[in-house]
Protein backbone atom coordinates (compact mmCIF):
# COMPACT_ATOMS: atom_id res chain seq x y z
CA UNK A 1 0.00 0.00 0.00
CA UNK A 2 1.52 3.18 -1.08
CA UNK A 3 1.25 5.92 2.35
CA UNK A 4 -0.57 8.93 1.23
CA UNK A 5 1.32 12.52 1.71
CA UNK A 6 1.36 14.21 4.99
CA UNK A 7 -0.07 17.46 3.88
CA UNK A 8 -2.19 15.97 1.03
CA UNK A 9 -4.39 14.00 4.59
CA UNK A 10 -4.63 16.92 6.31
CA UNK A 11 -5.71 19.22 3.26
CA UNK A 12 -2.91 21.74 3.74
CA UNK A 13 -0.22 23.50 1.36
CA UNK A 14 2.88 22.72 1.91
CA UNK A 15 4.23 26.04 3.91
CA UNK A 16 1.48 25.54 6.50
CA UNK A 17 2.44 26.99 9.65
CA UNK A 18 2.02 25.19 13.45
CA UNK A 19 -1.62 27.06 13.73
CA UNK A 20 -2.85 26.02 10.70
CA UNK A 21 -1.84 22.37 10.89
CA UNK A 22 -3.51 22.21 14.56
CA UNK A 23 -6.68 23.35 13.34
CA UNK A 24 -6.31 21.40 10.16
CA UNK A 25 -5.55 17.98 13.00
CA UNK A 26 -8.34 18.79 14.74
CA UNK A 27 -11.26 18.94 12.18
CA UNK A 28 -9.87 15.71 11.09
CA UNK A 29 -9.82 13.90 14.85
CA UNK A 30 -13.34 15.30 15.36
CA UNK A 31 -15.00 14.03 12.00
CA UNK A 32 -13.57 10.75 12.17
CA UNK A 33 -13.30 10.11 15.87
CA UNK A 34 -14.50 6.66 16.66
CA UNK A 35 -17.19 7.83 19.12
CA UNK A 36 -18.87 9.43 16.08
CA UNK A 37 -17.93 6.69 13.68
CA UNK A 38 -18.90 3.86 15.73
CA UNK A 39 -17.89 0.74 14.17
CA UNK A 40 -16.78 2.53 10.79
CA UNK A 41 -13.57 0.81 9.48
CA UNK A 42 -12.84 3.46 7.23
CA UNK A 43 -13.41 6.46 9.29
CA UNK A 44 -10.85 4.36 12.02
CA UNK A 45 -8.28 4.40 9.05
CA UNK A 46 -8.53 8.00 8.39
CA UNK A 47 -8.71 8.77 12.48
CA UNK A 48 -5.15 6.87 12.44
CA UNK A 49 -4.23 8.48 9.20
CA UNK A 50 -4.41 12.16 10.25
CA UNK A 51 -3.12 11.37 13.47
CA UNK A 52 0.30 10.15 11.78
CA UNK A 53 0.70 13.00 9.77
CA UNK A 54 -0.17 15.26 12.65
CA UNK A 55 2.53 13.44 14.84
CA UNK A 56 4.72 14.33 11.92
CA UNK A 57 4.12 17.59 10.86
CA UNK A 58 3.57 19.37 14.34
CA UNK A 59 7.30 18.30 14.92
CA UNK A 60 9.62 20.78 13.19
CA UNK A 61 12.97 18.42 13.45
CA UNK A 62 10.49 15.10 11.58
CA UNK A 63 8.50 17.41 9.43
CA UNK A 64 11.86 18.73 8.01
CA UNK A 65 12.98 15.31 7.74
CA UNK A 66 9.68 14.21 6.22
CA UNK A 67 9.95 17.86 3.80
CA UNK A 68 13.51 16.21 2.41
CA UNK A 69 12.99 12.75 2.36
CA UNK A 70 9.48 11.92 2.30
CA UNK A 71 8.24 8.70 4.08
CA UNK A 72 11.74 6.73 3.23
CA UNK A 73 12.98 9.54 5.79
CA UNK A 74 10.41 8.29 8.77
CA UNK A 75 12.28 4.75 8.69
CA UNK A 76 12.95 3.82 12.16
CA UNK A 77 11.66 6.65 13.90
CA UNK A 78 9.17 6.34 16.61
CA UNK A 79 5.56 6.51 14.94
CA UNK A 80 6.80 6.25 11.25
CA UNK A 81 7.48 3.51 8.61
CA UNK A 82 8.66 0.83 10.79
CA UNK A 83 5.35 -1.73 11.74
CA UNK A 84 1.83 -0.50 12.74
CA UNK A 85 2.83 2.91 13.47
CA UNK A 86 0.67 4.78 15.97
CA UNK A 87 -1.79 2.64 18.60
CA UNK A 88 -5.34 4.21 19.19
CA UNK A 89 -4.05 4.38 22.79
CA UNK A 90 -0.80 6.45 22.10
CA UNK A 91 -3.53 8.90 19.68
CA UNK A 92 -5.72 9.78 22.28
CA UNK A 93 -2.87 9.74 24.94
CA UNK A 94 -1.76 12.73 22.93
CA UNK A 95 -5.10 14.31 22.85
CA UNK A 96 -4.87 16.37 26.50
CA UNK A 97 -1.94 18.18 24.91
CA UNK A 98 -3.60 19.17 21.58
CA UNK A 99 -7.41 19.88 22.57
CA UNK A 100 -6.96 20.50 26.48
CA UNK A 101 -10.27 19.24 28.66
CA UNK A 102 -12.78 20.38 26.44
CA UNK A 103 -12.24 17.54 23.92
CA UNK A 104 -12.04 15.09 26.41
CA UNK A 105 -15.06 16.35 28.12
CA UNK A 106 -17.08 15.90 25.04
CA UNK A 107 -16.70 12.45 24.31
CA UNK A 108 -17.50 10.01 27.37
CA UNK A 109 -15.37 7.11 26.91
CA UNK A 110 -12.20 8.72 26.41
CA UNK A 111 -10.00 10.79 27.68
CA UNK A 112 -12.91 11.99 30.76
CA UNK A 113 -11.63 11.04 34.45
CA UNK A 114 -14.39 8.19 34.11
CA UNK A 115 -12.81 6.69 31.01
CA UNK A 116 -13.16 3.00 31.52
CA UNK A 117 -10.30 0.91 31.44
CA UNK A 118 -9.32 -0.19 28.28
CA UNK A 119 -7.45 -3.70 28.77
CA UNK A 120 -3.85 -3.42 27.17
CA UNK A 121 -1.76 -6.88 26.43
CA UNK A 122 1.90 -6.57 27.84
CA UNK A 123 5.03 -5.71 26.03
CA UNK A 124 7.22 -8.65 24.77
CA UNK A 125 10.84 -8.36 23.92
CA UNK A 126 13.33 -10.21 21.63
CA UNK A 127 16.49 -10.08 20.57
CA UNK A 128 17.68 -10.49 16.97
CA UNK A 129 21.19 -11.07 15.98
CA UNK A 130 22.20 -9.49 12.48
CA UNK A 131 26.09 -10.06 10.58
CA UNK A 132 27.26 -6.81 9.57
CA UNK A 133 26.43 -7.73 5.94
CA UNK A 134 22.80 -7.78 6.90
CA UNK A 135 23.45 -4.64 8.66
CA UNK A 136 24.54 -3.08 5.67
CA UNK A 137 22.02 -3.91 3.30
CA UNK A 138 18.67 -4.43 5.79
CA UNK A 139 17.33 -7.43 5.80
CA UNK A 140 13.98 -9.77 6.46
CA UNK A 141 13.97 -11.35 9.17
CA UNK A 142 10.83 -14.45 10.57
CA UNK A 143 11.09 -15.12 13.97
CA UNK A 144 9.27 -17.35 16.10
CA UNK A 145 7.88 -15.56 19.30
CA UNK A 146 5.98 -17.93 22.45
CA UNK A 147 3.15 -15.48 23.37
CA UNK A 148 0.01 -14.98 24.52
CA UNK A 149 -2.45 -15.27 21.87
CA UNK A 150 -6.43 -14.44 21.67
CA UNK A 151 -8.24 -17.91 22.63
CA UNK A 152 -10.31 -19.30 19.58
CA UNK A 153 -12.81 -21.15 21.65
CA UNK A 154 -14.31 -17.74 22.62
CA UNK A 155 -12.74 -15.61 19.87
CA UNK A 156 -10.74 -13.45 23.26
CA UNK A 157 -14.06 -12.48 25.09
CA UNK A 158 -13.44 -15.14 27.45
CA UNK A 159 -16.99 -16.02 27.78
CA UNK A 160 -18.31 -19.92 27.34
CA UNK A 161 -20.62 -20.19 24.33
CA UNK A 162 -24.44 -19.35 25.39
CA UNK A 163 -22.92 -16.58 27.98
CA UNK A 164 -23.71 -13.24 28.28
CA UNK A 165 -22.11 -10.04 29.51
CA UNK A 166 -24.28 -7.95 31.96
CA UNK A 167 -22.87 -4.44 33.08
CA UNK A 168 -21.41 -5.03 36.15
CA UNK A 169 -24.07 -4.25 39.26
CA UNK A 170 -21.03 -2.58 41.28
CA UNK A 171 -20.31 0.33 39.20
CA UNK A 172 -22.94 0.23 36.84
CA UNK A 173 -20.58 0.00 33.82
CA UNK A 174 -18.14 2.58 34.58
CA UNK A 175 -15.79 1.06 36.06
CA UNK A 176 -14.76 3.38 38.92
CA UNK A 177 -16.15 3.20 41.96
CA UNK A 178 -16.70 6.53 43.80
CA UNK A 179 -16.79 6.15 47.83
CA UNK A 180 -17.89 9.19 50.16
CA UNK A 181 -16.46 9.04 53.58
CA UNK A 182 -16.55 11.43 56.53
CA UNK A 183 -14.03 13.23 57.76
CA UNK A 184 -13.20 15.23 60.58
CA UNK A 185 -12.23 17.77 57.60
CA UNK A 186 -15.59 16.93 55.96
CA UNK A 187 -16.91 14.81 53.42
CA UNK A 188 -14.63 13.18 51.05
CA UNK A 189 -15.40 11.75 47.99
CA UNK A 190 -12.40 9.27 46.25
CA UNK A 191 -12.88 6.63 42.69
CA UNK A 192 -11.24 3.68 42.22
CA UNK A 193 -11.18 0.94 39.34
CA UNK A 194 -14.01 -1.59 40.23
CA UNK A 195 -12.66 -4.72 42.14
CA UNK A 196 -15.37 -6.72 41.01
CA UNK A 197 -15.21 -6.04 36.87
CA UNK A 198 -11.64 -5.23 37.39
CA UNK A 199 -12.73 -1.85 35.83
CA UNK A 200 -13.91 -3.30 32.45
CA UNK A 201 -17.51 -2.16 33.03
CA UNK A 202 -18.98 -5.56 32.68
CA UNK A 203 -18.67 -9.28 33.85
CA UNK A 204 -19.44 -12.54 31.89
CA UNK A 205 -22.00 -14.91 33.30
CA UNK A 206 -20.31 -18.12 31.91
CA UNK A 207 -16.41 -18.32 32.05
CA UNK A 208 -14.68 -19.63 28.79
CA UNK A 209 -13.47 -23.44 29.91
CA UNK A 210 -10.09 -22.66 27.49
CA UNK A 211 -8.95 -20.01 28.73
CA UNK A 212 -10.61 -19.54 32.15
CA UNK A 213 -12.20 -16.12 30.81
CA UNK A 214 -9.00 -14.20 30.44
CA UNK A 215 -9.73 -14.67 26.45
CA UNK A 216 -5.71 -15.57 26.15
CA UNK A 217 -3.80 -18.53 25.91
CA UNK A 218 -0.31 -19.14 25.53
CA UNK A 219 0.63 -19.71 21.65
CA UNK A 220 3.35 -18.84 18.96
CA UNK A 221 3.27 -16.79 16.48
CA UNK A 222 5.89 -16.47 13.29
CA UNK A 223 6.57 -12.81 12.96
CA UNK A 224 8.16 -10.96 9.93
CA UNK A 225 10.59 -8.16 10.76
CA UNK A 226 11.37 -5.50 8.06
CA UNK A 227 14.88 -4.26 9.37
CA UNK A 228 16.12 -1.34 7.87
CA UNK A 229 19.80 -1.16 6.32
CA UNK A 230 22.02 0.50 9.60
CA UNK A 231 20.85 -0.37 12.26
CA UNK A 232 23.49 -0.74 15.37
CA UNK A 233 24.27 -2.71 18.40
CA UNK A 234 21.46 -1.81 21.16
CA UNK A 235 18.75 -0.09 18.89
CA UNK A 236 15.14 -0.88 19.58
CA UNK A 237 12.70 -1.06 16.58
CA UNK A 238 8.88 -1.29 17.91
CA UNK A 239 6.38 -3.12 16.29
CA UNK A 240 3.27 -2.01 17.39
CA UNK A 241 0.25 -4.93 18.04
CA UNK A 242 2.58 -7.81 17.52
CA UNK A 243 3.27 -8.44 21.96
CA UNK A 244 1.16 -10.24 23.68
CA UNK A 245 -2.89 -10.44 23.41
CA UNK A 246 -4.83 -8.34 25.54
CA UNK A 247 -7.40 -9.97 27.87
CA UNK A 248 -10.82 -10.28 26.62
CA UNK A 249 -10.26 -8.54 23.21
CA UNK A 250 -8.56 -5.56 24.28
CA UNK A 251 -5.22 -3.89 22.09
CA UNK A 252 -2.34 -6.42 22.29
CA UNK A 253 1.21 -5.03 23.22
CA UNK A 254 3.77 -4.23 21.27
CA UNK A 255 7.02 -6.27 20.30
CA UNK A 256 10.12 -4.70 21.18
CA UNK A 257 13.32 -5.77 18.92
CA UNK A 258 16.93 -5.08 20.29
CA UNK A 259 19.12 -5.42 18.03
CA UNK A 260 22.62 -7.57 18.34
CA UNK A 261 26.06 -7.10 15.89
CA UNK A 262 27.29 -10.32 15.31
CA UNK A 263 31.43 -9.42 14.73
CA UNK A 264 32.64 -9.42 12.07
CA UNK A 265 35.57 -12.08 11.37
CA UNK A 266 38.04 -9.66 9.80
CA UNK A 267 35.91 -5.84 9.35
CA UNK A 268 35.61 -4.18 12.17
CA UNK A 269 32.47 -1.36 11.93
CA UNK A 270 33.11 2.21 13.62
CA UNK A 271 29.17 4.11 13.08
CA UNK A 272 28.77 4.14 9.39
CA UNK A 273 32.72 3.16 8.20
CA UNK A 274 34.06 0.15 7.88
CA UNK A 275 38.02 -0.20 9.32
CA UNK A 276 40.44 -2.98 7.87
CA UNK A 277 44.06 -3.58 8.80
CA UNK A 278 45.90 -5.10 6.31
CA UNK A 279 50.05 -6.30 6.48
CA UNK A 280 52.21 -6.07 3.44
CA UNK A 281 55.72 -6.93 3.42
CA UNK A 282 58.78 -4.74 3.19
CA UNK A 283 59.55 -5.54 -0.59
CA UNK A 284 55.96 -4.96 -1.26
CA UNK A 285 55.66 -1.47 0.36
CA UNK A 286 59.12 -0.21 -1.71
CA UNK A 287 58.13 -2.13 -5.09
CA UNK A 288 54.54 -1.36 -5.13
CA UNK A 289 51.89 -4.49 -4.99
CA UNK A 290 48.23 -5.38 -5.36
CA UNK A 291 46.42 -7.30 -2.62
CA UNK A 292 42.83 -8.44 -2.25
CA UNK A 293 40.75 -7.13 0.46
CA UNK A 294 37.06 -8.23 2.20
CA UNK A 295 34.62 -5.64 2.08
CA UNK A 296 30.75 -5.88 3.32
CA UNK A 297 29.99 -6.96 -0.89
CA UNK A 298 32.80 -9.48 -0.92
CA UNK A 299 36.39 -9.34 -1.84
CA UNK A 300 38.16 -6.46 -3.68
CA UNK A 301 41.97 -6.18 -5.31
CA UNK A 302 43.59 -2.46 -4.98
CA UNK A 303 47.00 -1.66 -5.81
CA UNK A 304 49.69 -0.37 -3.69
CA UNK A 305 51.89 2.17 -5.43
CA UNK A 306 55.54 1.37 -5.24
CA UNK A 307 57.34 3.65 -1.82
CA UNK A 308 54.02 3.17 0.19
CA UNK A 309 54.77 4.29 3.91
CA UNK A 310 53.48 2.06 6.66
CA UNK A 311 50.18 3.86 8.53
CA UNK A 312 49.01 4.97 5.19
CA UNK A 313 45.30 4.90 5.12
CA UNK A 314 43.74 4.13 1.90
CA UNK A 315 39.49 4.75 1.21
CA UNK A 316 36.86 2.91 -0.09
CA UNK A 317 34.58 5.31 -0.94
CA UNK A 318 30.63 4.23 -0.39
CA UNK A 319 32.03 0.95 0.47
CA UNK A 320 30.24 1.61 4.42
CA UNK A 321 27.34 1.00 6.50
CA UNK A 322 24.32 3.23 4.85
CA UNK A 323 22.91 5.56 7.50
CA UNK A 324 19.80 4.85 9.20
CA UNK A 325 17.54 7.12 7.92
CA UNK A 326 18.20 6.13 4.32
CA UNK A 327 20.71 8.37 2.82
CA UNK A 328 24.49 8.84 2.67
CA UNK A 329 26.58 5.78 3.59
CA UNK A 330 29.73 5.37 4.83
CA UNK A 331 33.16 4.36 3.76
CA UNK A 332 35.99 1.66 4.34
CA UNK A 333 39.31 2.72 5.61
CA UNK A 334 42.47 0.13 5.12
CA UNK A 335 45.20 0.83 7.49
CA UNK A 336 48.00 -0.48 5.28
CA UNK A 337 51.03 -1.50 7.61
CA UNK A 338 54.09 -2.69 7.00
CA UNK A 339 55.31 -5.65 8.71
CA UNK A 340 58.84 -6.29 9.51
CA UNK A 341 60.33 -9.95 9.84
CA UNK A 342 61.78 -11.13 13.08
CA UNK A 343 64.42 -13.76 13.77
CA UNK A 344 66.18 -13.42 10.55
CA UNK A 345 68.69 -15.75 8.94
CA UNK A 346 72.10 -15.17 8.25
CA UNK A 347 72.08 -14.79 4.96
CA UNK A 348 68.84 -12.44 5.25
CA UNK A 349 70.82 -10.45 7.49
CA UNK A 350 73.82 -9.61 5.01
CA UNK A 351 71.56 -8.58 2.48
CA UNK A 352 69.75 -6.30 5.03
CA UNK A 353 73.40 -5.19 5.91
CA UNK A 354 74.16 -4.19 2.27
CA UNK A 355 70.79 -2.45 1.82
CA UNK A 356 71.20 -0.39 5.06
CA UNK A 357 74.78 1.13 3.31
CA UNK A 358 72.43 2.55 0.49
CA UNK A 359 71.88 5.91 1.05
CA UNK A 360 68.08 5.37 -0.49
CA UNK A 361 67.10 3.46 2.31
CA UNK A 362 67.58 5.55 5.01
CA UNK A 363 64.68 7.64 6.28
CA UNK A 364 64.21 11.03 5.00
CA UNK A 365 60.50 11.74 5.39
CA UNK A 366 59.88 15.00 3.89
CA UNK A 367 57.40 17.19 4.29
CA UNK A 368 54.90 15.77 1.95
CA UNK A 369 54.61 12.96 4.60
CA UNK A 370 52.35 14.27 7.09
CA UNK A 371 52.33 13.14 10.70
CA UNK A 372 50.01 10.10 11.87
CA UNK A 373 48.29 12.22 13.67
CA UNK A 374 47.22 14.95 10.61
CA UNK A 375 46.22 12.01 8.97
CA UNK A 376 43.85 10.79 11.91
CA UNK A 377 42.52 13.91 11.88
CA UNK A 378 41.76 14.14 8.31
CA UNK A 379 39.81 10.69 8.38
CA UNK A 380 37.87 10.82 11.50
CA UNK A 381 36.68 14.34 11.19
ZN1 LIG B 1 -11.49 -18.64 25.81
ZN1 LIG C 1 -17.64 -2.91 38.04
Amino acid sequence: MTKRDYYEILGLQRNAGEAEIKKAYRQMALKYHPDKNPGNKEAEEKFKEAAEAYEVLSNAEKRARYDQYGHEGMKGMPGGGFGGGMSMDDIFSQFGDIFGSAFGGGFGGFGGSTRRRVNKGTNLRVKVRLTLEEIAKGVEKKIKVNKLVSCSTCHGTGAAGGSSFSTCSHCHGTGQVTRVTNTFLGQMQTSSTCPYCNGEGQTITNKCNTCGGSGTVKGEEVISLNIPAGVSEGIQLSVGGKGNAAPRGGVPGDLIVQIEEIPHEELIRDGSNILYEHYISFPEAAMGTSIEVPTIEGRVRIRIEPGTQGGKVLRLKGKGVPSLNGYGRGDQLININVWTPKNLNRQEKEMLEKLMESENFKPHPGAKDRSFFDRMREYFQ
